[in-house]
């Protein structure tokens, strides 16, 4: 059955309670009341002429009026009790017949009888509007049933009581009674309600359901041609009761056209006449009750048809509705069938994924192509379970438009079922939400950083700092810089607030771009800036920063017209994770105004130790400085020889210095300071130089070895790297194929800065390059057929563990034999034991280099070595002889 079962339609159906608790208008509600009990009264007349003398009513209008009313306003009963009253006693004229006792009787059981009815039907859930076949049985079961049959009972029961009625015809009374009160009912209630309900809401009655297209002065005469149709065949035709059925073609073309409304009309018309014209017209056709019969069935039929018809308008009606507020939905909407392929697009949709995406120009799509990951993917796939089970789900993620953009939506999934069918299909509607997450973000930018500067502000810094803080070690350290520009007040004094600023958006510029993304930059307020240096594991760092810091100050500014110059100041200070962010903070302050006390243009460090050791640094780079300027320093060479027969073929050259106090630096050391103060090219140009002059000497002695050299990262990153070498070559004339460079696999493997190319120039010259330190890298075995080299030095680890580790030997053999078949000179590094040569010479491996034949010597012990002027001096003199010279 179509109607209030469909629970899709539902809560766009009127509301059947909604009229009856609405807010009553008090006029309107006393002119019911007395219509009620006055209509009755007409009714009841009305009655009394059309039927014929009988102790009951063929055609009884007043129950039709009674149940309208008492289902409308149960409130009434005591009205339409007194009608009944009024009307068995006045109107029928039987008062004398009745007696008092027995009116009253009568009057109460057959209004309590309508109002038992009208309570089943308001209990069943009744819409007045009548629009479903539902509706039309809820009414003919409470109303024709229920109420005509209680009425009937009871009403025959007290005329035989009164001795109206014969106690033998009873159940013939009955009938009559019950069939009259059927009649009555379903000719005036169906329409009484539909008009009434308006009425009583104010509303004008609906005379149809496509009123809005209808004219209505052609309504009256379609209404009434059923009723017409059936007058003048009565009139016309011999045997009229056979043809009045021909008027049922006209009301059942009425019923389909104008819904329950028009129905009900062309009913009540086509009733009233009928009953009309049958008394007048027909002979006997009450007794024969072949009226009454006709008009009860039609009336149910057409009524039916009226109320299937309105139903089903309504539906279309809802869903047009339903379809047309989808379609200009500013949401994504999308159905989706249970395989996940699209079904359904609304033009949002259609037009943010493409026409394509409902495969109206190709396949059907699979919804899942919009989403972009495999985070999406699982949502979805979850969302989809939720809403399996419980109906609905709602989130947010985020859909891949085709062309490739990320949209945030929050998104309404709607799971369907279909009855007899266990395939769910789905619906969701997305709604873009990438307006409110960039008003979230332009918030969160106004409430977290600097207009001016674009860099933090106080509340993030305060916030990253305490979360820094608290997770710093002492291997992990959090340094905290703060920087202010020195008299700021001075620049907006002389060139207006204007510039001013720009130079404070200069500076804040300058530290961005001085610093590494993981290093935040914050404004304090008017040229305060503060940097946060996680992860810190050498607080000296913090040092260097702040020295390159007051550099990139004192460069000039250029502002308009103007070059300004000045200065900052820097407060460092390491941060304690047990005295928290505000200390640090603090503490870099303090030390920032110390800076600024001893004149500015300096940075001050608080914390005591990290002053002392930067001092010691700071001493170490003025040292550094002059020996630079002064070459204090020197090669040692570390020869390279021939595995089997101890020929010396080449030499490294390895970089020394002695602190006059601290004793020797490690060249590790240096070449980190040189690279921190910048002169690491100078330095390595001069390295590079004064080992081809010592070794284009040895040549000259007539002693063939090659030269290796190591060069570093930064070495290798300048511009003019390879040009220095070649002039370098030619001018000491050394031989190019005698001269190694050495660099370590993560070097050679990289190739941001024109690496490739500059070791690529290199060979070209004729130059060697060795891969250093082979294997404690991430490069695998495969890396030597890639990388441009002629030699490879494996690392110290692997020689060390030969004796211990069995897969040691494995793995140099297979080294052994992929440089042979590559045709690279593989050298192993740190041998400083016999066995281990003994070891390497088994292996074939062709070149060793270490402590057990030499350390790093002066450029004159190794040539007194080449002329055999001395012995090995490493055999001789070297103490860890005997094997325990592991000093990892
Ligand atoms: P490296 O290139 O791996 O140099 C070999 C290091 O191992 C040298 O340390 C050498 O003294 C040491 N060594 C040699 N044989 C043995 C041995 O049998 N046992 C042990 N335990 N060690 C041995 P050094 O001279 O301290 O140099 C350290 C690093 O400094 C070098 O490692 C190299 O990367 C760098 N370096 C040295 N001189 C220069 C230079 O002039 N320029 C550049 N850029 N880096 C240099
Ligand atoms: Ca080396
Ligand atoms: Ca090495």
């Amino acid at each position: 059955m179509n109607g209030r079962e469909e629970g899709a339609t539902e809560p766009l159906m009127a509301d059947p309670v909604r009229s009856l608790t609405r807010t009553r208008d008090g006029r309107r509600e006393a002119v019911f009341a007395v219509a009620t009990f006055a209509g009755y009264l007409v009714a009841a007349y009305w009655a009394k002429e059309l039927s014929l003398e009988q102790p009951v009513l063929i055609w009884f209008p007043p129950a039709g009026l009674a149940m309208a009313a008492l289902f409308l306003r149960p409130r009434l009963l005591p009205i339409v009790a007194s009608a009944e009253l009024v009307s068995t006693a006045v109107v029928m004229g039987l008062a004398s017949q009745f007696g008092p006792l027995a009116l009253v009787v009568n009057s109460g059981a057959i209004s309590g009888s309508y109002a038992v009815g009208a309570w089943v039907m308001r209990r069943e859930g009744l819409d007045p509007a009548l629009r479903s076949a539902a509706d039309i049985l809820r009414l003919a079961f409470g109303a024709l049933i229920v109420a005509s049959g209680l009425a009937a009972l009871t009403g025959v029961g007290v005329q035989v009581w009164v001795g109206l009625a014969e106690g033998g015809e009873f159940f013939r009374q009955v009938w009559f009674f019950w069939v009259g009160d059927v009649v009555g009912i379903t000719c005036l209630t169906p329409l009484l309600l539909i008009a009434l309900t308006a009425w009583l809401d104010g509303d004008r009655p609906a005379v149809t359901d496509i009123e809005h297209r209808t004219n209505l002065a052609l309504l009256v005469p379609e209404y009434l041609s059923p009723a017409v149709a059936a007058l003048l065949l009565m009139e016309v035709v011999d045997q009229p009761m056979q043809f009045t059925y021909l008027a049922f073609v006209p009301l059942i073309l009425i019923a389909v056209r104008h819904g329950v409304p028009g129905a009900a009309v062309a009913v009540l018309a086509l009733g009233s006449v009928m009953i009309a014209g049958a008394h007048i017209l027909v002979p006997e056709a009450v007794e024969r009750s072949d009226v009454q019969l006709q008009i009860t069935l039609m009336s149910g039929t057409v009524l039916l048809s009226g109320a299937v018809v309105s139903a089903r308008r309504d539906v279309l009606d809802t869903a047009e509705r339903v379809r047309d507020i989808i379609e200009a939905s500013p949401d994504l909407v999308v159905s989706v069938d249970s395989d996940g392929v699209i079904r359904y697009l609304n033009p949002v949709g259609r037009r943010l994924l493409g026409q394509a995406a409902i495969g109206i120009t190709e396949e059907p799509t699979d919804a899942r192509r919009f989403l972009p990951g495999d985070l999406e993917l699982n949502l979805v796939a979850e969302a989809v379970r939720t809403a399996q089970r419980t109906g609905t789900w709602t989130g947010e993620t985020s859909i891949q438009l085709p062309d490739g953009h990320m949209l945030p939506v929050s998104m309404v999934l709607v799971a369907h079922r279909h009855p007899g069918d266990d395939a769910v299909t789905y619906s969701a509607v997305c709604r873009d939400m990438s307006d409110r997450i960039r008003a979230e973000d332009e918030l969160r930018r106004a409430v977290l950083y600097d207009d001016a500067t674009g860099l933090a502000n106080r509340v993030l810094l305060t916030a990253h700092l305490a979360r820094t803080v608290e997770g710093s070690t002492p291997e992990s350290q959090v340094v905290v810089l703060f920087v202010d520009l020195d008299h700021l007040d001075r620049v907006n004094q002389t060139f207006g607030f204007r510039i001013g600023d720009r130079v404070v958006v200069q500076m804040a510029e300058r530290l961005t771009r001085l610093t590494r993304s993981h290093e935040l930059v914050a404004r304090y307020g008017g040229a305060q800036f503060v940097v946060v240096m996680p992860e810190v594991t050498d607080d000296y760092q913090a040092v260097v920063l702040a020295s390159r810091i007051l550099e990139a100050f004192a460069d000039p500014i250029e502002a308009g017209d103007h070059s300004i110059q000045v200065a900052g100041s820097v407060g460092i200070a390491v941060a304690d994770p047990a005295k928290g962010h505000h200390h640090v903070l603090r503490s870099a302050e303090i030390a920032l105004h110390r800076a600024k006390e001893a004149g500015g243009g300096r940075f001050a460090i608080f914390d005591a130790d990290l002053q002392y050791r930067s001092e010691q640094r700071l001493d170490m780079e003025e040292h550094l400085r002059g020996v630079l300027s002064r070459q204090a320093w020197w090669l040692e060479y570390q020869p390279i020889l021939e595995t089997g027969t101890d020929r010396i073929t080449g030499a490294e050259a390895l970089l020394r210095w002695t602190h006059p106090e601290h004793g020797p630096v490690p060249p590790f050391e240096l070449i980190r300071l040189a690279e921190e103060s910048g002169s690491i090219v100078q330095l390595g140009e001069e390295i590079i130089r004064r080992a081809c002059e010592e070794a284009k000497t040895w040549h000259e002695h007539g002693h063939d070895l090659a030269v290796s050299i190591n060069v570093s990262a930064r070495q290798l990153r300048e511009a003019g790297f390879a040009d220095d070498i070649s002039r370098i070559i030619h001018d000491v004339g050394i031989a190019p194929d005698k001269v190694v460079f050495e660099l370590t696999e993560t070097v050679l493997a990289t190739n941001h800065h024109g690496e490739g190319a500059s070791l690529q120039r290199l060979r070209d010259l004729g130059c060697l390059v060795a891969m250093d330190d082979f294997g404690t890298g991430y490069s695998s075995l495969s890396s030597l057929r890639e990388l441009p080299i002629d030699v490879v030095k494996l690392d110290r680890s692997f020689v060390v563990d030969l004796a211990e580790a069995p897969d040691a030997s494995s793995m140099v053999s297979a080294v052994v034999e992929l440089t042979e078949t590559l045709g690279l000179l593989l050298v192993a590094e740190g041998v400083d034991h016999p066995s281990q040569v003994q070891m390497l010479a088994e292996l074939g491996c062709p070149r060793y280099q270490g402590f057990v034949f030499s350390e790093a010597i002066r450029p004159e012990a190794l040539t007194a070595l080449l002329d055999g002027r001395s012995s090995n001096p490493t055999r001789t003199h070297h103490p860890d002889e005997n094997g325990a010279t592991d000093d990892r």
